[in-house]
């Protein structure tokens, strides 16, 4: 998907970029390529493949959420800045929490912050299962949301604390999306969440298969979750 083909296929979305959001993309691509040759950061480099796998994909979970009525966000294990980064360009008005436990990848998006000139971008270095027990985090966003963190099951213990009561889970998952949405049951129970729909698509060009599974919290997280970090993936609410 080439830097041309990427306007028109959000166009198709409703989403009509500026000419200040194509630049803020093409100065996402450029340091995401310099800065992988010092750290890695991404197995994909090559800009159309950015442009779609990263930058097009992030956006899908616009497609299906409303994201005029959301103000804070927390994106669990952004990586170097997705799914978040391009919802942000695409969505200045948003408050934007970053989580990640590897503190090169939050260092490389604080810089990546800055060249872009966002706003309201927070960087937290930790893990999920520590940072949800903060009271300044625990249940204080609309939206949770994650892409290739961990299976439904896990990603539901590692997000849905961070979400307050009526808030949404966005799971941005690949053609396991709706088997992972079977095994997730007990977890999405447990947690206080009820599943509200998933969507479905392909990626224009390459054609994979993609999943948003969108979650409502409708009641509070047990004190008790999440559990100790390692935990949720060791042993799964399944
Ligand atoms: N979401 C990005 C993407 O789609 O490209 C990154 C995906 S990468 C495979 C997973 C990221 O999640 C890594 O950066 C890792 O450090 C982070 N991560 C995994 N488990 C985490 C946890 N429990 N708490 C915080 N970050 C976590």
């Amino acid at each position: 998907m080439s830097k041309h083909q990427f306007g028109s296929w959000l166009q198709k979305e409703g989403i009509q970029l500026t000419e200040k959001q194509e630049k803020q993309f093409e100065v996402y691509y450029r340091m995401l390529v310099d800065w992988n040759q010092k750290m890695n950061l991404t197995g994909i480099t090559e800009e159309d493949e950015v442009y779609e796998k990263h930058f097009y994909d992030s956006l899908t979970a616009v497609f299906s959420h409303n994201f005029h009525n959301v103000n804070g966000m927390v994106d669990i294990g952004a990586g170097a800045g997705f799914p978040s980064i391009p919802i942000k360009i695409c969505f200045p008005h948003l408050k934007v929490v970053i989580v990640d436990s590897l503190q090169k990848r939050t260092r490389f998006l604080e810089q990546l912050a800055g060249e872009l000139q966002l706003q309201n971008v927070d960087l937290l270095h930790g893990r999920a299962e520590e940072l949800a027990h903060n009271p300044a985090h625990r249940e204080k966003y609309d939206v949770a949301i994650a892409r290739a963190v961990a299976r439904m099951s896990v990603l539901t213990e590692l997000c849905l604390p961070f979400v307050r009561r009526g808030g949404t889970l966005l799971a941005m998952k690949g053609s396991t999306g709706l088997e992972e949405k079977e095994e997730a049951g007990k977890a999405c129970r447990t947690l206080g969440g009820k599943w509200l729909d998933s969507y479905s698509l392909q990626l224009p060009n390459e054609k994979s298969e993609r999943y948003i599974l969108r979650m409502e919290k409708i009641d509070s997280t047990p004190k008790t979750y999440p559990r100790k970090p390692g935990t949720p993936s060791k042993k799964p609410l399944v």
